[in-house]
């Protein structure tokens, strides 16, 4: 986009660098090329009194970092101009007239900020590639992005009514030594925090599960907690029991994700324990069970009919094998419920299948789902999932990937931060 920058010179359109002027360009086989600008407006305003002033006392010519233009090796020197203020009463003596482009004592300019910027939010890029073809520091893109986490990062000023609460994995596991001489295993997990309205992720906090939950729960202001009205998580007591604590009013629905995976992980073990008693050993190629064991963990409606077929040839050599993928049907029936009365059906006939049976697998599953059965029925009704939640890990995922992981937790949080403030929702 071409804009006006009130100069009428060539040199000055093409630069295009809003308030100031080209007053030269050379070019030189050792040092490159060189272009001095100086701002187009002759006063100012004194920073203190606001008296105009045009004044000169001194023209200081300082170097600057800009933005790519024809090319990187390109030097930018802007004659400043400071001017006297003009004001008896003023105990300014001087200033230095500043713009936009470039505040005070600013070594870079507005434009080249908003590239990296852009840059850090934007795209998923490591710090060192934005320092590469920005021709800055890494510390100084960084100190960049550390200040506009301030300006976007604003958790309290959020409206969160669906918080989703999820585990991540920051680093792999670590041994440290401790001060007592012993090692000790580290599990480097951060909880994330999203507002699954948005897909926003809120915050990555280090630290232990359920006292990281309730202390940054408890850190937000009132009025933020009363805004929340559901809560969700995956099946963990921990997270539950810190949430039901700092929000007494929420409701708590858990992802049906990992119920399914948790029925689907009863089934595997049902075949794995009836290989053993059947043949007194694990699958083989020649047996269904272990041929099309993916099966099982299936949805029936997904399945050709040639699928079908082999599912009924596995169910017809064990038919514990049957009555367990039926459990597993049983439970994804319940998850399809969306309202209280249908979900009161399908819990009978999966309670009544259970007790048909005297698999232990089953019945463990069934204390573990009579034990969230009231965030079941909130998700039924709800359909809320922690969906978004796991979308802006795998954002977060990448990040980590593309900077080939990172050491310092706070980097990381802020690049997380600001890629999903910038990121269009999910
Ligand atoms: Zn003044």
């Amino acid at each position: 986009m071409i804009k006006d920058t009130g100069a009428v010179d060539a040199a000055s359109i093409l630069f295009n660098l809003d308030d100031y002027r080209v007053l030269s360009v050379e070019a030189s086989s050792t040092a490159g090329r060189t272009v001095i600008v100086e701002p187009i407006s002759t006063e100012a305003g004194c920073p203190s009194c606001g008296v105009l002033s045009s004044r000169i006392q001194a023209r200081p010519v300082h170097r600057v970092k800009d933005v790519a233009c024809g090319g990187k090796d390109l030097q930018v020197w802007v004659r400043k101009r400071r001017l006297a203020c003009l004001e008896d009463a003023c105990k300014r003596r001087s200033f230095v007239q500043c713009t936009e482009q470039l505040p005070l004592r600013s070594r870079l300019t507005t434009r080249l900020v908003g590239e990296i910027v852009d840059a850090g939010m934007n795209e998923l890029r490591a710090v060192t590639g934005i320092a590469r073809a920005t021709g800055v520091s890494w510390p100084t893109v960084m100190r960049k992005l550390t200040a506009t986490e301030k300006t976007v990062g604003d958790v309290d000023g959020r409206h969160v009514r669906w918080l989703g609460v999820d585990e991540h994995r920051f680093r792999k596991v670590r041994y440290v030594l401790g001060t007592t001489g012993k090692v000790m295993r580290v599990e480097p997990w951060s909880i994330v925090f999203t507002d699954l309205e948005t897909g926003t992720i809120l915050d990555v906090v280090d630290g232990r599960r359920g006292p990281t939950v309730l202390s940054w729960i408890g850190k937000r202001p009132r009025a933020w907690r009363d805004r929340v009205r559901i809560v969700a998580m995956d099946m963990s007591a921990e997270f539950r029991k810190a949430v039901r604590e700092a929000l007494p009013e929420a409701e708590i629905t858990v992802d049906h994700f990992h119920v399914v995976a948790l029925s689907n992980r009863m089934v595997t073990a049902v075949r794995l324990r009836r290989s053993h008693e059947t043949v007194g050993r694990r699958g083989r190629m020649t047996e269904p069970s272990y041929k099309y064991r993916k099966l099982l963990t299936c949805n029936v409606e997904n399945m050709s009919s040639r699928q079908q077929v082999r599912l009924e040839e596995i169910i017809a050599a064990d038919i514990e094998l049957g009555v367990v993928y039926a459990v597993k049907e049983k439970v994804r029936e319940l998850l399809k419920t969306t309202d209280l009365e249908a979900f009161g059906t399908a819990w009978e006939a999966l309670e009544a299948g259970v007790r048909a049976t005297t698999m232990p697998e089953a019945k463990s599953l069934l204390r573990t789902l009579k034990s969230w059965k009231a965030e079941l029925q909130v998700f039924c009704v709800s359909r809320l999932t922690n969906a978004r939640s796991e979308a802006a890990n795998l954002t977060a995922k990448n990040m980590k990937r593309i900077g080939r992981g990172y050491r310092n937790h706070r980097n990381y949080r802020l690049r997380i931060l600001l890629s999903t403030a910038g990121l269009r929702p999910c």
